[in-house]
């Protein structure tokens, strides 16, 4: 016989209606709410939908009206079916869409013959001129609902910037306030592990202050994380910029980072960068950028991978220039990260530069820097991106996806403005700044 979709959120009108409308011979598909409603109609293209008016979100008049706006689904006839029973009711469902209008409570014996009919073709109409005042009060009706979504969304967004800057102030001062008892005791463990302050250590008080040592120094790292995500939202991550060789900076991080990744058995393998032109930066930030993104590599690859560093330059009117909101015009250097390890899904890409965001389990988390799939605390690559973004660079990543078993790898890449083209764009700005003040004091005699 017949599919019939019946939207309703009231559970016992729809066992009894499902009921009724099976022992006729139908078959029915329910759905608790207009976008399940749409949802399901589109999956399974009913013969006939029965609607509910009165349902949570999308009324049944705005859900009709969405159903008969789908060239799919247009030609299947929507029937209120409703406790709407007040004057006017039945044009306004007509108005909206509907082809039919039954009242509730329903009567179960009537009811497989209403639906019959509906099904035979039967149709409602309301008088044009009629349809004409609803359709006014339809129109009134919906601006009035959308006015008031948009004043609870404008709330909500509200609501959502308040506790994200309460969230900042909380990581500001939980960060001020942890780093002066962290610095007290890596100044008395620095004492006392002094030997030339004579205290009498055996190995194994060594050992455990050593032990300490290591935890203060992650402690550290931690804080000074959340001081710097503190200093990139309030713009106040202060650079120090001028040329400089890149090839220095990728040394010393590739210095920093050997040891974890031949923990684990993988190689760090860059191009020479001694040839490239120099670029304009704060070499301790770049150094903390590159330290993150090679550590990062050591962390998603399995044993045995390779770290690959290299690079060129690109020219002010390459590709990249148009897809990437590179702040500088100039010509960039472009370095790559890339690593052969578990790679990240398309749309995590984005997402892994938002502060705390991690793709995997939680319970992961690792206090080494190099163990396999080890997180942090995620906040490294939002640090990389507003470093890269206060430079006039840009970092993002890209992976044909993530797969621990084939391990497709992830490439970061980095682009750097070159010193020249900070220096050209400088001259320019200069230039624009003389011949502004020229053609002012020539307006002025
Ligand atoms: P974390 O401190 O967790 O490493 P990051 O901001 O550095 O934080 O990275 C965020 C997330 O991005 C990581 O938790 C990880 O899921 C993913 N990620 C970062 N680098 C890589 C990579 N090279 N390969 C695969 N996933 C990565």
């Amino acid at each position: 016989m017949s599919k019939i979709l019946y939207v309703e959120d009231n559970l016992a009108n729809r066992l009894l209606v499902k009921r009724v409308l099976e022992a006729a011979g139908h078959t029915v598909l329910e759905a608790v709410d207009g976008l399940e409603g749409i949802r399901v109609a589109q999956e399974s293209t009913p013969d006939l939908i029965l609607m509910d008016i009165n349902i949570p979100g999308m009324d049944g008049y705005e859900v009709t009206t969405r159903l008969k706006s789908i060239p799919e689904l247009k030609d299947i006839p929507i029937v209120a079916l409703t406790a709407k029973v007040m004057a006017g009711d039945r044009e306004m469902a007509l108005t909206a869409g509907c082809d039919g209008y039954i009242p509730k409570p329903i009567d179960v014996d009537l009811l497989p013959t209403q639906v019959d009919e509906f099904l035979g073709g039967k149709r409602e109409e309301v008088p044009a001129a009629q349809e004409r005042v609803y359709l006014r009060q339809y129109s009134q009706q919906l601006v009035d609902r959308l006015e008031s979504k948009i004043a609870e969304l404008t709330q909500a967004n509200a609501e959502l910037q308040r506790m994200d800057e309460l969230k900042s102030r909380f990581i500001s001062i939980a960060a001020h306030e942890l780093r002066t008892p962290l610095t007290v005791m890596q100044g008395y463990l620095t004492i006392i592990l002094d030997p030339s302050t004579g205290f009498h250590l055996d190995d194994n008080l060594i050992e455990m202050l050593r032990g300490m040592e290591k935890g203060i120094d992650r402690l550290n790292r931690i804080v000074n994380e959340m001081l710097d995500v503190t200093k990139i939202e309030g713009g106040t991550l202060d650079l120090h910029l001028g040329p400089l060789a890149i090839k220095d900076v990728l040394s010393r991080a590739i210095q920093q980072q050997r040891p974890f990744a031949q923990q684990r058995g993988q190689q760090i393998i860059a191009d020479d960068f001694g040839g490239y032109p120099l670029v304009y930066g704060d070499p301790e930030r770049l150094l903390q950028v590159f330290c993150n993104l090679i550590n990062n590599g050591i962390k998603y690859t399995p044993d045995g991978g390779t770290i690959r560093i290299y690079g060129h330059v690109i020219h002010a009117d390459g590709d990249l220039r148009t897809t990437k909101p590179v702040v500088s015009q100039g010509d960039v250097l472009e370095v790559i990260v890339e690593d052969t390890g578990i790679g990240i899904d398309p749309d995590d890409q984005e997402r892994i530069f938002l502060r705390f965001y991690e793709v995997k389990d939680p319970s992961l988390h690792s206090t080494s820097q190099s163990r396999y799939l080890g997180g942090g605390i995620g906040l490294g690559l939002a640090i990389a991106r507003g470093i890269m973004e206060a430079h006039g660079g840009w970092v993002w990543a890209e992976s044909e996806g993530c797969d621990h078993v084939r391990c497709p790898g992830s490439k970061f890449h980095v682009l750097i403005p070159l010193a020249t083209s900070v220096a050209d764009q400088n001259q320019a700005i200069n230039r624009e700044h003389d011949q502004m003040t020229q053609d002012v004091s020539e307006k002025s005699r």
